[in-house]
């Protein structure tokens, strides 16, 4: 069974001096392709590097999150877009809305969400959006705006009753791992109300790990590792009464198109 994983985090440094033998694993575990996803200005660099030793396996995408908004410069979006527009293989992401956070400041998140939204339109490329505790801002920022684009809700656990309105606009929905929590079966069962062109997964590493008992082989101490995906299948496929060979197949379809992979 082959798959692709349509958000992680690489280059975070708590995969320190392991990432080569990670990148291995997920190449062994069947994973053709990740999208691996910046959050600031600080870590745009790493994620090009990655992408510039794996080009084929490892496509990047440049965005601010909101837990980093803070840390920006005044040129951060002078900066993205000349990355944007120097790599081809990039989208744009990860960036979204939260107020489960700390302090968190919704009109700076949506000024800072309306240049991705900007971005996204004018180079055509896909957006990964994070959304937490912020369902309906983010719903409204998305019907105030000019058609964008397809795009990505990723590790999504929003109301189910928004599925229809968000795929209108054209959102694509991924499922990591930790969903497959018992807490958390609420999330998993709206992906059976998702159209089948519109769903992926995802292994978010190295955050939103699975219950332990699905991360053997490959449980670490102190990360999510990103080749645990097949357990993500295997949930999604039952969720949705299908097999999980054709699970796989219509994720992997999904994400190619979404992210214009070849
Ligand atoms: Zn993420």
């Amino acid at each position: 069974m082959t798959c692709i994983d349509a958000h992680n985090h690489l280059q975070d440094p708590r995969f320190g001096a392991d990432l080569p033998q990670v990148i291995c694993e997920m190449q062994q575990a069947g994973i053709q392709h990740a999208i691996v996803n910046g959050t600031s200005e600080n870590d745009w660099p790493a994620v090009l590097a990655l992408h510039h030793d794996n080009p084929s396996f490892l496509s990047p995408a440049f965005g601010l999150h909101p837990w980093r908004v803070k840390t920006r410069s005044a040129d951060w979006h002078i900066l993205l877009r000349e990355l944007l527009e120097a790599t081809p293989a990039s989208s744009i992401g990860e960036c979204g809305l939260d107020l489960w956070m700390e302090n968190a400041d919704l009109a700076e998140q949506l000024l800072i969400l309306r240049v991705h939204f900007d971005l996204s339109r004018e180079f055509g490329k896909p957006l990964t959006l994070h959304c937490l505790k912020a369902w309906p801002p983010l719903l409204q920022a998305l019907q105030n705006t000019k058609a964008l684009p397809p795009f990505l809700l990723h590790s999504f656990g929003g109301p189910p009753v928004m599925i229809p309105a968000l795929v209108k606009l054209g959102a694509h929905f991924s499922l990591s791992g930790y969903f497959l929590h018992p807490r958390k079966l609420r999330a998993l069962q709206a992906f059976a109300d998702i159209p089948a062109n519109r769903i992926h997964v995802e292994s978010d590493a190295p955050d939103m790990a699975p219950p332990l008992e699905y991360q053997a082989p490959y449980h670490r101490e102190h990360y999510h590792h990103p080749a645990d995906i097949s357990r993500c299948i295997t949930a999604l496929a039952s969720v949705r009464q299908i097999s999980s060979q054709e699970c796989a197949a219509l994720c992997q379809q999904n994400t190619r198109q979404l992210f214009q992979l070849s």
